[in-house]
């Protein structure tokens, strides 16, 4: 079984390197931009969307011409990458995944730009360092070892860092999983509620560092757009972003091994995390409902990363070996695990469940879990999938590694 995985290190980059970063991302989205535009004026003309190939061929006329010949600079394999993630921005956008390709701009201070072929990628373990066209040697906070071969390379800014992500590829045994089968409920009060009674606390990162946030941003609201100070106090603000998503990041990991790691098994609920977290503000002529209360809980949901969350677990599990099983999420908090009765009147608070036919009670998420397990369980054997087999340690031709690696990758060779 081959394993993909992406090693990622804070860059420690010369000025010229910084300076040269900052060049190749700009042209990067420059050719990026360019091509969206020349689609749509395609698009007016002709109604049709011109594939990579075509892309490519745009690419190398930019490169030549008089008029850009500063194109060049860049390297042309990242440049050429950027047009495949337009590519993918419109397969996204055709097949209802997102919405409209839209323009990069300056100010996202996003910029990242991806050298796609290992033949140019020479790594040094053991000084910490990786060497790609144009920039030469880079230096990177050596904090573990790299495994596996090289397959590309990604340089990414943001607030004012540079790092580096590496993907490689290797191979590793089919793993046995071990540990008993376990349902995950998500909320609000309790980030996860695993169906044996134990539970993970929800990480207030943002919560943290909202006071903070909301005081700079009052205060550059009050400067200068543009200004020394204003764009001073947008760094500060910028960096009190990348520290939330750090600490989120950090807590979702953390999460995901600890339950990866110990279950065979895991059944989480189909949410439709994307409904629940969709604008309640609705439209000028037809205001949403509860606009405040909703706000809040899309904020917590935001917050704490569900979705990614549910795609660790979903790759580290199939890593590891085990069964990921998403079940629909109908009536699992109205059921009763003991007499199967299902009422909303069971449901008596956010927190409590009591049945309204045979009385248990019992923690409200506790229910939840437990009725996703059992569904996770019915689904997996309705696939011919038992799980005795997986608890005595046999090896099983997982049906569920639906995703094999951690992140969507695009790289040649
Ligand atoms: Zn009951």
């Amino acid at each position: 079984m081959q394993r993909l995985q992406a090693f990622r290190f804070e860059l420690m980059p010369t000025g010229e390197q910084v300076r040269k970063m900052r060049q190749f991302g700009g042209l990067c989205r420059r050719v990026y931009n360019d091509a969206l535009a020349a689609q749509q004026k395609n698009r007016e003309d002709s109604g049709k969307f011109v594939g990579y190939a075509g892309m490519a061929k745009w690419l190398t006329g930019w490169r030549n011409s008089a008029e850009t010949p500063w194109l060049k600079d860049a390297p042309v394999h990242a440049q050429q990458h950027a047009l495949k993630d337009l590519e993918r921005a419109y397969k996204n956008f055709f097949e209802g995944r997102a919405g409209f390709p839209r323009f990069k701009r300056k100010s996202d201070q996003r910029d990242s730009f991806r050298y796609p072929d290992r033949k140019q990628i020479k790594l040094d373990r053991e000084n910490g360092r990786v060497s790609v066209p144009k920039l030469g040697w880079l230096r990177y906070r050596n904090s573990r070892t790299v495994l596996g071969d090289v397959r590309c390379t990604t340089l990414s800014q943001r607030a004012g860092k540079w790092y580096v992500s590496i993907l490689t590829a290797r191979e590793a045994e089919q793993p046995v999983p071990v540990g008993p089968a376990v349902g995950i409920d998500v909320g609000v009060a309790r980030f996860a509620t695993l169906s044996d009674g134990s539970y993970i606390e929800p990480l207030a990162s943002f919560k943290k560092h909202e006071r903070r946030l909301a005081k700079y941003q009052r205060s550059m609201a009050r400067k200068i757009k543009g200004s020394a100070n204003w764009r001073k106090t947008k760094a500060r603000i910028q960096r009190i972003h990348a520290r939330i998503a750090n600490a989120r990041a950090d807590f979702l990991h953390k999460a995901s091994n600890t339950i990866s790691k110990n279950h065979a098994m895991i059944a989480v609920e189909d949410l439709q995390v994307r409904n629940m977290s969709r604008s309640a503000s609705g439209t000028v002529a037809a205001p949403g409902r509860n606009v405040r209360a909703k706000s809040g809980l899309n904020k917590a949901i935001l917050d704490q990363g569900w979705y990614e969350f549910r795609r660790q677990l979903e790759y580290k599990t199939a890593w590891r070996g085990g069964f990921f099983v998403a079940v629909p999420a109908q009536n699992t908090s109205r059921t009763c695990p003991c007499c199967g009765h299902i009422s909303a009147g069971s449901r008596k608070t956010q927190a409590l469940f009591a049945c309204v036919n045979c009385g248990h009670e019992a923690n409200a998420d506790l229910v939840g879990a437990i009725n996703v397990l059992r569904r996770g369980e019915v689904q997996l054997s309705s696939e011919g999938l038992e799980l005795a087999r997986i608890a005595c340690g046999e090896s099983v031709q997982s049906g569920h590694s639906m995703k094999q690696e951690p992140t969507q990758v695009h790289c040649d060779g």
